[in-house]
């Protein structure tokens, strides 16, 4: 397992997700994320607003999604 901070992955708070694999990884992330944002938490409002202004900007995604792959690769196995 490895883990890693909302804030590590785009995120706003300190709060840890652990899983075996990127991919699950960024699903816990987004549903804390989209669990946040319904409840009108302010600072994670706004970076998922980021995140849907990013999404029109297929090239910025790619190199962001790339990044947190490659700190998700580079973390020590718990
Ligand atoms: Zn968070």
């Amino acid at each position: 397992m490895k883990t890693m901070t909302c804030k590590q992955l785009g995120g706003a708070c300190d709060k840890k997700f652990s899983a075996e694999s990127f991919d699950a990884m960024a699903e816990l992330s987004r549903a804390h994320g989209m669990q946040m944002f319904q409840e009108g938490d302010k600072a994670h409002v706004a970076v998922i607003e980021e995140m849907i202004a990013m999404m029109n900007k297929p090239e910025e995604m790619q190199k962001w999604l790339d990044d947190k792959k490659a700190l998700f690769a580079a973390l020590a196995e718990d």
